[in-house]
C-alpha cells in the first residue's frame, strides 16, 4: 500500500515535470516542443473525490491544473488512449470550456478511435 502512493505520487509529479519541461524549452525555442509522458499508475480513472481502479491520481488532470495556475496557460488539450474511458478525467474537467478532453478507448470489443469516443465537455 505505501508502495503504491510512493509511485502514485511519483506517476503524478512526472506529468508536473513534464509540464515545466515543456513550457521552460517553450521559452527558449521558436518550435514548440512536445512532450509525453508514459506512466503507471495511469490516473485517468481517479476521480476528483478519489482514487478508482488502479488510479489514485488524476495524473493528466494534476498536470493541466498545474500549467494553468503556475505557468498562466489557459486552455489545455488532453488526448486519453486506452482500452478504458478516461472517466476521471472527464468528471474531472466536463464543466471546464478551458480544458477539451478527448478520449478515445474500446467500444463493444472493437478499437474506435474519434468515431463515438469523443467526450462531450462542449
Ligand atoms: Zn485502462
Amino acid at each position: 500500500m505505501v508502495q503504491t502512493f510512493q509511485e502514485s505520487l511519483m506517476a503524478a509529479g512526472a506529468g508536473i515535470s513534464l509540464v515545466d519541461l515543456v513550457v521552460a524549452a517553450s521559452n527558449i525555442s521558436q518550435d514548440p516542443p512536445i512532450g509525453f509522458a508514459l506512466v503507471r499508475p495511469p490516473g485517468h480513472h481517479a476521480v476528483p473525490k478519489g482514487p478508482m481502479g488502479f488510479c489514485v491520481f488524476g495524473n493528466v488532470a494534476i498536470a493541466a491544473r498545474y500549467v494553468q495556475r503556475v505557468h498562466g496557460l489557459k486552455r489545455v488539450f488532453i488526448i486519453d488512449f486506452d482500452v478504458h474511458h478516461g472517466n476521471g478525467t472527464n468528471d474531472a474537467f466536463y464543466d471546464d470550456p478551458d480544458i477539451f478532453f478527448l478520449s478515445t478507448h474500446q467500444v463493444s470489443h472493437n478499437l474506435m478511435l474519434l468515431k463515438n469516443c469523443i467526450s462531450p465537455l462542449f
